[in-house]
């Protein structure tokens, strides 16, 4: 591992609507689906220049999915939700902000 600390494992646990991080340190974070998608970086999210919202969160499903992931580098994952939006990376650094309740 470099400077960026990254997961030991991933699950998603789609009964529960959680992604489930064991990270190298073994602190487990657990992150409700659908936080995870409201919390999305992408251009398409947040105003690339002016980091304003532009998703409505009236327009994700209570019941989002995850629909499948991939890994980006050793730095990031990317995640196909249910709802078709799979432009969202998500970086470790990211995700610990979104666990920690520091989501922008
Ligand atoms: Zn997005």
């Amino acid at each position: 591992m470099n400077s960026e600390q990254g997961p030991k494992d991933i699950k998603a646990k789609r009964d529960e609507g959680v992604l489930i991080i064991t990270w190298a340190d073994a602190r487990v974070d657990r992150l409700g689906f659908r936080d995870l998608r409201l919390a999305c970086g992408c251009a398409g999210c947040i105003h690339e220049f002016t980091r304003e919202p532009l998703l409505d969160p009236d327009t994700v499903p209570l019941d989002i999915t995850i629909a499948g992931m991939s890994l980006v580098g050793n730095y990031a994952i990317q995640i196909n939700w249910s709802d078709g939006h799979d432009t969202g990376i998500y970086t470790w650094t990211r995700i610990r902000e979104v666990a920690n309740g520091r989501a922008e």
